[in-house]
């Protein structure tokens, strides 16, 4: 067999648990759920823009899966299958023993069959599609915010912008402190069953990825809404709370990217049973605002802190182009 099949069989190729022809034809097969309709989302991760060259393998795997399921989570939908494009720039076997632990443990954790991919040598490029099953018509979207909606946000946000920060030395955490917030960034948690729980509850949804004034962005543009949030209310962890009154921790909460946290509006009448879903899931939901109608026909997301003063953030989330 030639190295290329050795190393797909060896590293990629793993039991299913529903799908029809997975990995070793020139397709797979998959069937959905009668009523289902397929959702589907890719995500690219590139060595030395999306992560560290010497990140930790295991890890790398588990988060070029996640933040593809991440994406399942924001569109309510159940993820069930993904192919993994990976360009290698040679065959390292130590590195292709976690880099596919991370991944399979991720799929695992989350039933998600790898159904094939593409294997080529080149500059390290990982690309993982996703597919998953929502229901006919129940999905979440960006562009179905309404005024008068309550904006919420699950767990807490800044973490693994304050862990990238301290890895990049550009502040000093203690080592306890790394290792808690580094997660975050490096084994991001995708909600998958506050996404499917969301279905009957919220009018929009999106993941953070790229930092929430960013993110809560898309969603207010595609809706031709604005916003108004708290930066108080918006849950964090001990260090950013308290260094809130410092700019770049500002910046981290409200802009950080790969939190991979749901923010997602529902009508004001929906805040009891969203404070059930927090209790049944163990997941802290917070509100942190409302959405208001635009102003001059564009949107816009204005922070303001405990005293009333507006905050202006001047980036407002990561753009690879800008
Ligand atoms: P083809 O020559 O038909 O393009 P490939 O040699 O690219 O086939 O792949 C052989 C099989 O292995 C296919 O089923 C493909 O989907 C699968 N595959 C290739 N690379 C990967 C990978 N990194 N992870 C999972 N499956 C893969
Ligand atoms: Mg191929």
């Amino acid at each position: 067999m030639s190295p290329e099949f050795n190393l797909i069989k060896q590293y990629f190729t793993r039991p299913t648990n529903h799908t029809l022809l997975g990995v070793g034809d020139d397709a797979a097969l998959v069937q959905t759920q009668v009523g289902m309709q397929l959702a589907i989302s890719a995500d690219m991760l590139v060595s030395g823009t999306h992560f560290f060259a010497d990140t930790d393998a295991y890890k790398l795997g588990w988060k070029s899966l996640a933040v593809n399921i991440s994406d399942m989570a924001a569109m309510g939908a159940q993820p069930k299958w993904a192919t993994l494009a990976i360009a290698l720039p040679a065959i390292d076997e130590k590195w292709l023993a976690a880099f596919s632990q991370g991944f399979f443990a991720c799929a695992d954790t989350f039933n998600v069959d790898l159904i094939g991919g593409d294997t080529t040598r080149g500059p390290l490029t990982i690309s993982v599609q996703i597919m998953g099953e929502a229901g006919v018509g129940k999905s979440l979207r960006r562009d179905h915010a309404k005024v008068g909606d309550q904006i919420w946000v699950s767990g807490e946000l800044g973490t693994a912008a304050l862990a990238l920060n301290a890895l990049m030395d550009k502040l000093t955490l203690d080592e306890k402190q790394l290792e808690t917030y580094r997660k975050s960034l490096e084994q991001p948690e995708p909600r998958v069953a506050l996404g499917l729980a969301l279905r009957d509850i919220a009018n929009s949804a999106i993941d953070i990825s790229d930092g929430l004034l960013s993110d809560l962005g898309h969603i207010l543009e595609q809706s031709e809404v604005s916003a108004e949030i708290y930066l108080n209310d918006i849950p964090c962890n001990e260090y950013v709370s308290s260094h809130l009154h410092e700019e770049p921790v500002q910046k981290m909460l409200l802009a950080g990217g790969d939190d991979y946290e749901l923010c997602f509006t529902a009508p004001i009448e929906m805040q009891y049973k969203i404070k059930e879903l927090s209790k049944q899931l163990s997941l802290k939901l917070t509100h942190i605002g409302h959405i208001i109608p635009q102003k001059d026909g564009a949107s816009k997301v204005v922070v303001s802190d405990d005293n009333g003063n507006i905050i202006e953030i001047k980036e407002t989330g990561f753009d690879h182009f800008a």
